[in-house]
């Protein structure tokens, strides 16, 4: 029979979650995921190490506060690490970032699939979903073939388009919820390539300075982007809107400017050219590039050029184009509107939920959007078997 209590769309983070907190409840649950295996996203998470959560929860970190700080208090990252515990998976914690032990992702995927008695049905992709009767009525694509389901509660876990991800908001729209439409974000930002020419490949630990927010990690230079930790947080900026077109790029960050230019002042005592002047300080190519992009060449004496050379350094200015796609992005800005749920049940539809991703949540890189996956699922996942199992 196809009819469920909790019928759950999408097979990721937030979807396995949920599904792993109703099991053992006596609750008949089914997830129906587009992808031939659940969990793909999240086997490339963190680099295949899986970053589940920070211990710095700061909620200054997402999008939206003051919405995630109501959720995060009641389940934030020490209930998550005491809950992936007690599906057996051993922890560790990596500069405030909580990562499996076995620094692996697929062992986070195990114990969420570990004895986990749900309906699971691959490749199917729900295309049709209508409240009936008590619940709802859930048409979905296999193939050629076309499913109906039935189920008292729905799940909505569809996340986002980024990587390996669906944009599947157009199902919810059809049932009244408002949405705002997804944009890449937490991914390398496309820049003048004239400004980076030559430095494609090299990797520093620098700062970045972005729409008033500056922050210190590495930096990967590409033919045409930026990328790096650092760079996709400025990106998350740009994603929710920020109209700023410069980016910039602080090669030293341990150091002012007033510091830098006294470096090279003591430096330039025995040295007579802007070439020799940088030599010893930074990789060749960001040497070179530094030199030209302040106007000078090798042979410009070193005396001549302190001044410009320190406040490039300090503040090398490259003009943005954008966000690169949804391909290359970790999460994407937007989603369902927030508003319209009340702790992740529809206002306008009741047993209707909606978990992770696909609401309009999104947090920095470090672990702050798995969090958001675990929270969303496991208050739903509480609030559903509270108004099911009552008495
Ligand atoms: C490369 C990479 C690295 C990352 N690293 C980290 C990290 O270390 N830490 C961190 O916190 N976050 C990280 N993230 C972000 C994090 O993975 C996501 O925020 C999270 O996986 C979102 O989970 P979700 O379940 O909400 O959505 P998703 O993971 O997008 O899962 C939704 C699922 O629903 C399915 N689906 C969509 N529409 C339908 C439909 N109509 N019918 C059936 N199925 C459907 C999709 O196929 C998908 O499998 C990373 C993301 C990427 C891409």
């Amino acid at each position: 029979m196809n009819d469920f209590d909790v019928f759950i769309i999408g097979g990721g983070a937030a979807g396995l979650f949920m599904a792993k907190c109703l099991d053992g409840s006596g609750l008949k649950v089914a997830i129906a995921e587009s992808n031939a295996r659940v969990g793909k996203k999240l086997l490339a998470t963190g680099n295949g190490k899986c970053n589940l959560t920070n211990l710095d929860l700061n909620y200054a970190h997402y999008n939206n506060p003051r919405y995630v700080e109501q959720y995060l208090s009641r389940f934030g990252a020490v209930e998550t690490i005491n809950a992936f515990e007690k599906f057996g998976l051993l922890t560790k914690v990596i500069d405030k970032r909580v990562y499996p032990y076995s620094e692996c992702a697929a062992t986070v995927l195990d114990v969420l699939r570990l004895r986990l008695k749900v309906d699971l049905y691959p490749d199917t992709t729900v295309t049709s979903l209508t409240p009936k009767g008590e619940g709802y009525k859930i048409l979905a694509k296999c193939g050629e073939e076309t499913k109906v389901y039935y189920s008292k509660a729905v799940a909505l876990a569809t996340g986002s388009p980024s990587t390996f991800g669906k944009d599947s908001l157009e199902l919810y729209k059809k049932l009244g919820h408002s949405a705002s439409k997804f944009r890449p974000s937490l991914c390398p930002i496309k820049v003048d390539k004239n400004a980076i020419k030559g430095l494609s490949g090299v990797r520093i630990k620098g700062g970045v300075r972005f729409n008033g927010r500056y922050e210190v990690g590495e930096i990967l230079f590409k033919d045409f982007a930026l990328s790096g930790i650092a760079i996709f947080n400025m990106s998350g900026e740009i994603a929710r809107g920020a109209r700023g077109d410069i980016i910039s790029i602080d090669f030293m960050p341990e150091r002012s400017l007033a510091e830098v230019e006294t470096l090279l002042t003591k430096k330039s005592a025995p040295v007579n050219c802007a070439g020799e002047l940088l030599e010893g300080i930074f990789h060749s190519k960001v040497k070179e590039r530094l030199i030209t992009y302040s106007g000078f060449s090798y042979e410009t004496p070193a005396k001549e050029c302190i001044s410009a050379l320190a406040k490039n350094i300090k503040d090398y200015k490259i003009k943005i184009e954008g966000n690169l796609d949804f391909s290359m992005s970790q999460v994407s800005s937007g989603g369902l509107d927030v508003n319209q749920f009340d702790c992740f049940e529809s206002k306008l539809h009741k047993n209707l939920y909606a978990i992770g991703e696909v609401l309009d949540i999104d947090g920095d890189c470090g672990g702050y959007n798995l969090q958001w996956c675990w929270t969303s699922a496991y208050l739903a996942a509480d609030k559903i078997k509270r108004e099911f199992l009552r008495g």
